[in-house]
């Protein structure tokens, strides 16, 4: 990167963040590899820290600076741009990945940790209820941001509460009941930080959880193309109609861009096949978009996040 965009992207002096924070700070990051894309460009800052006091401490050299700030997890429902995050990308470490047993119902997750893993401790520890996150493959700190869900379940069901630093860097411990879920969604706000989570299950066998986890990751297998470059279900929804219908019954489900493609076996998952630009994604989705809207009138909702600049 040109020295003098280094030393001043917004404002931001660069030279002290990289004193303080060393190896945690990377300049000009390129961001595919954190993306289950596969795709995306360099974010100006990436921030990878290691504890609670090294973001409050980072949130606090920024204050008063305007700046664009984006939090990952584990990039599975995030598509982003081409040109990169022209901002803060931070994506916590996998410090924050550890996990606990509270009380003989209660799971305390970092925010960081693989959903598969809390589905599989969850399971040595004979809860029950946590078995449908062994078949989403993001982080449990997108699980409660994106509200993730799959066969009657979803993460608000189980969650007890939540610990985030606010933009000021100060903690705060948020209970279930504070907060209002939706479908994918819950009105957090949008810069909250979440670091961990407390997650409560029912006590049962083991034998009876895994059954019902193998099950479930036995449905998903055959009803959702694995082992590709994709960010899970592009669409929400809409009104009880599954976006995928509604995208075969308007004939998109053959679409494509360039080697942006749409899985042969879920019509709402979009594909990297290879050498996709993010731009081909979204073009791919726009053109689906105005199709679904032309033949059924129905407006579908990115379920997928895309972020970062156009330019
Ligand atoms: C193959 C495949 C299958 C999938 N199947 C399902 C499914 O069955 N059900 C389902 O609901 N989803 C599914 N998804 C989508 C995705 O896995 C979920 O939405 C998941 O919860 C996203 O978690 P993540 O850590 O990857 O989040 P990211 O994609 O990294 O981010 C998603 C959102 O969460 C926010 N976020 C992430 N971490 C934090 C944090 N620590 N603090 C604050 N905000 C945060 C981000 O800012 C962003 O807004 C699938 C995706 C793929 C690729």
């Amino acid at each position: 990167m040109d020295e003098t965009i280094k030393r001043n992207v917004m404002n931001i002096d660069i030279n002290l963040l990289q004193k303080k924070f060393g190896k945690n700070l990377i300049t000009n990051e390129n961001l595919s590899k954190y993306s289950w894309f596969n795709l995306g460009g360099p974010a100006d800052i990436f921030f990878r820290p290691e504890n609670k006091l090294q973001i409050s401490e980072f949130l606090r050299q920024l204050k008063g600076l305007k700046y664009d700030l984006y939090i990952l997890g584990a990039g599975s429902n995030t598509l982003i741009r081409d040109s990169g995050v022209k901002g803060i990308v931070i994506k916590l470490s996998s410090k924050f990945s550890q996990i606990k047993l509270l009380d003989k119902d209660k799971i305390e997750a970092g925010a960081a940790t693989f959903d598969r893993k809390v589905a599989d401790f969850a399971k040595e520890h004979s809860l029950s209820g946590m078995e449908f996150l062994s078949c989403i493959p993001g982080s449990i700190g997108g699980a409660v941001a994106m509200n993730c869900g799959c066969y009657g379940s979803d993460i608000s069901q189980i969650l007890h509460s939540v610990k985030v630093l606010d933009t000021n860097g100060e903690e705060k411990i948020i209970t279930k009941n504070e907060i209002q879920f939706h479908y994918r969604g819950n009105n957090l706000p949008k810069n909250y930080i979440i670091l961990s989570v407390i997650l409560k299950g029912l006590l049962s066998s083991k034998e009876a959880i895994e059954k019902k986890q193998t099950e479930l990751i036995r449905k998903k297998n055959e009803s959702q193309p694995s082992k590709i470059k994709t960010g899970g279900s592009t669409f929400k929804n809409s009104n009880g109609k599954k976006a995928w219908a509604l995208i075969k019954e308007s004939g998109c489900d053959s679409f494509s861009v360039g080697d942006a493609k749409i899985s042969e076996k879920h019509c709402n998952f979009f594909i990297n096949n290879g050498k996709a630009k993010a731009s081909d994604i979204e073009k791919l989705i726009n053109k689906v978009k105005e199709e679904v809207k032309l033949k059924t009138g129905i407006n579908l909702e990115l379920e997928i996040k895309i972020i970062g600049n156009e330019k």
